[in-house]
């Protein structure tokens, strides 16, 4: 029987979950789901400097507002602190690793002197070379020291990697790797704290993790993981390190100089601004993967359906904001009127929306108007507004054309009339359609002219849905009410 896929997220809690994390979790998660596998969640906060609450917290709050399930987490690194130690002695008992005292002057004057010589600036073992009996008295004395892992001087290590990178650079010599340090410095009664290179190997090979997809910026780490899962006997696994996403040919930062905040990195941040999570994923997921057909707009099940390795590229991607957008507002218009009601309710209220003045059935209609022309979830209460509140102001330019017309007082006082002289049964959309036009065609005056009048009257604005639709939703009295108003502001004008 095939083993069973098991995957991983790993972030550090040390800020807000990025656009780039969140890819690496939905690939994972993806080869998991597809193969009947296990996705597992943990969370590497062993740095308590750098890490915090809220940012773990900020994480799980987002793989859930994208749907990304974990089947076993998570786990949290800090409190997993013994398991690390007692692989630490495990190593020690072996001869693996050895403690070294340099502070950090020496090691830059080493790196210095290195330099100098033109070698590569790699540990010189200065701490191998001490007795044993001096190690022992100075870890006895308290004296603080990290433990470096020793890296054979023959042969090279091989690294299972399935995207990046040429066969040769698979194979690393093991002199150019250097003995590299595996724990913060600690003392013999306050030991140091594990660092990244070594809890990741001790986590991934106990929680049996077989595929690991992460970021290119993990592949020179890759060798020294591999030495480590060597030392301890364990099985190592299948990487795949991705392709660094570029914006404006740059590496896609927060830290860069450029960064425009409007266009932020942080998902929770996008979720703010009415991005999708499924049009998130669809994006993110085509930088890096492409569909066997081409196809750029996809749920997350048309993903799961045709995701493969070996449609992952190489090349460095391109983060465009505009297909976001274009992706985001593919998904919206996917939504049901019912959906979007739900979805869009933190954003109305927000914007301080009374939505109560509606029923469930309106807000339906409302969502149906602007779901063709809204990109975001938080572009609706702007698009909505007039529903909420009746117009105070006028568009000028509306203003300027259509309440100046001479005709605009008689327009909107017979259709003030008209519309109340409807019966409830004539207050739907159709209905109301062809009451219109017999109203324009007895007036005598084109629907170019009375149209936008009515429209300004209602809503404020010289742009919007049709009118009819406005009506229905917004019902006999309040349309009237609307009418009557625009004719007070006309009066005003003279
Ligand atoms: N904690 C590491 C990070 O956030 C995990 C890297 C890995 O996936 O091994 O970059």
């Amino acid at each position: 029987m095939a083993k069973q896929v098991r995957t991983r997220f790993a972030p550090s809690p040390t800020g807000s979950l990025h656009l780039g994390g969140v890819r690496t979790a939905f690939f994972n998660w993806l080869y998991a789901r597809q193969n009947g596998g296990v996705f597992v969640l943990r969370i590497e906060d062993t740095d308590a400097e750098r890490s915090t609450e809220e940012s773990s917290k900020g994480i799980i709050e987002s793989m859930k507002w994208l749907g990304l399930d974990w089947d076993e987490g998570p786990f949290y690194q800090s409190q997993r602190l013994d398991i690390y130690f007692e692989h630490l002695k495990k190593l020690a008992d072996k001869g693996a690793i050895y403690p070294a005292f340099d502070t950090p002057e020496e090691l830059e004057a080493m790196r210095e002197e290195a330099r100098r010589a033109k070698k590569n600036p790699i540990y010189d073992r200065r701490a191998l070379r001490l007795s044993k009996d001096e190690v022992q008295h100075r870890i006895d004395s308290g004296e603080e020291f990290v433990w470096r892992f020793k890296v054979p001087d023959e042969g090279y290590t091989e690294i299972p990697e399935l995207l990046m990178g040429t066969q040769d650079e698979h194979k690393i010599l093991n002199s150019t790797i250097g003995d590299f340090i595996i724990t913060r410095p600690g003392t013999k009664d306050k030991p140091g704290m594990p660092l990244y290179n070594f809890a990741c190997v001790v986590d991934d090979a106990l929680m049996k993790i077989t595929h690991v997809f992460r970021g290119m910026e993990h592949l020179p780490n890759t060798p020294k993981q591999v030495l480590m899962y060597n030392a301890f006997g364990y099985e190592v696994p299948q990487f795949i390190h991705m392709p660094i996403i570029m914006k404006n040919n740059k590496k896609m930062s927060k830290r860069d100089p450029d960064y425009d905040p409007r266009f932020p990195v942080s998902i929770l941040e996008r979720r703010d601004l009415g991005y999708l999570p499924e049009a998130t994923l669809n994006f993110l997921a085509l930088l890096g993967w492409s569909h066997p057909e081409s196809q750029e707009l996809l749920t997350t099940e048309e993903i799961l359906k045709t995701f493969s390795v070996d449609r992952l590229n190489k090349a460095n991607p391109n983060f465009d904001e505009d297909k976001y957008m274009h992706t985001n507002a593919w998904h919206l218009k996917n939504k049901s009127d019912a959906e979007l009601v739900a979805l869009t309710k933190p954003f109305m209220e927000k914007a301080g929306l009374d939505l109560s003045m509606y029923d469930e059935k309106n807000l339906e209609r409302m969502m149906a108007m602007e779901k063709e022309r809204c990109h975001t979830l938080a572009q609706f209460p702007e698009a909505l507004s007039y529903f909420f509140v009746a117009p105070s102001t006028y568009e000028e330019k509306g203003v300027e054309k259509s309440f100046k017309n001479e005709n605009a007082d008689k327009i909107l006082e017979s259709a003030a009339s008209m519309i109340l002289g409807l019966a409830d049964s004539d207050m739907v959309k159709e209905t109301i359609d062809a009451k219109l036009a017999a109203f324009v065609e007895a007036s005598g005056i084109k629907y170019g002219i009375v149209g936008p009048i009515l429209r300004l009257a209602l809503t404020g604005r010289t742009r919007s849905p049709g009118l009819h639709e406005v009506i229905e939703v917004l019902g006999k009295t309040e349309t009237a009410a609307r009418l009557q108003s625009a004719r007070k502001f006309i009066g005003s004008l003279a």
